[in-house]
């Protein structure tokens, strides 16, 4: 399918002379596929919507190649939730919960008590990196802040709205002074900390209808103030599922065959859903053998027992 406008943009934002940064994102057509997956009551929905917006602020913030993964399962009334974003920004999210459509809940009811966990997968070595920041405040916002205060040691503010329509945010982060050119002592220090200021002052005025239709220029020119600002240009954002017929396979192997035969003898084909695009991956017995007869499949070493 032909991409006839961005599926979600990505911007990126600094402010000249200072370290003082930001990311801009905006799901549009993303945030309607991610959607169209599965229906969600208008809170979860909103919470997965932020959720899907912050993985790709934190993918932008962060170096690295692979997967970083956005959960929490507090016990709350939405049990899971799962946000990824890759390195080149394809988006996939999913939510599980037990709300009924119109039934009102607060951000602590909704998230419950746990953890926070943003888990970055390389994609070339089996090194992963894990934050970990409890679920507390009144906005995803807030708790990703503290991580970013616990995790990375940067300043962070961060907004993050969702509608029907489209779903966004913005970040903000001090970046540790003195790099090249900077320049130093108590005078610098404060002009650093008084843009500083102006910034969060902007974002705290900027309103979710600004931050989900107005463009990024005019909302980074609202938040920058008479502040020097550059604006760079967009990174597409997309959904898409890195589900495959492999993983697939894999996941099934994992399960055993005793499961595989159980759920044949009791539907006559195995069907496996991806949770997060929907797509349906159907063995029959046939496919169920081949499968587990394949050469690739580990054989379990002989022990003494054996
Ligand atoms: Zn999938």
């Amino acid at each position: 399918m032909a991409e006839a406008q961005a599926a979600g943009e990505l911007r990126r934002f600094l402010l000249e002379g200072h370290p003082l940064r930001g990311h801009w994102v905006r799901l549009g057509p993303a945030w309607q596929e991610l959607r169209a997956r599965r229906a969600y009551p208008p809170l979860v929905e909103a919470l997965l919507g932020e959720a899907a917006s912050a993985a790709v602020l934190l993918a932008a913030t962060l170096k690295f190649a692979g997967t970083l993964t956005l959960q929490f399962s507090g016990g709350g009334r939405v049990r899971l939730l799962v946000a990824q974003c890759t390195d080149d920004f394809r988006l996939r999210a999913v939510a599980h919960h037990d709300l009924a459509d119109g039934e009102a809940a607060g951000f602590a009811e909704l998230v419950g008590a746990g953890k926070l966990v943003v888990t970055v997968q390389s994609d070339t070595s089996v090194a992963s990196y894990q934050g970990i920041v409890p679920l507390a405040g009144t906005t995803l916002g807030e708790c990703l802040e503290r991580y970013f205060e616990g995790s990375e040691q940067l300043p962070t503010r961060l907004k993050l709205v969702a509608d029907q329509a489209h779903a966004g945010g913005l970040l903000l982060q001090r970046l540790p002074a003195g790099g090249a050119g900077a320049a130093s002592g108590e005078g610098a220090g404060a002009l650093v900390q008084g843009a500083w200021e102006d910034l969060q002052y902007g974002l705290e005025a900027l309103t979710p209808a600004a931050l989900l239709g107005a463009p990024a220029e005019l909302v980074v020119r609202s938040i920058a103030g008479m502040h020097d600002c550059r604006l760079f240009g967009a990174t597409p954002v997309s959904f898409a599922c890195r589900c495959s017929p492999e993983r697939v396979a894999g996941l099934v192997r994992s399960l055993g065959i005793g499961e595989a035969h159980a759920a044949l003898a009791e539907q006559g084909a195995l069907t496996v859903t991806c949770e997060f695009c929907g797509r349906d991956y159907r063995y029959d017995a046939v496919d169920v053998e081949q499968l587990f007869a394949g050469g690739s499949l580990p054989q379990p070493a002989p022990g003494p027992l054996n």
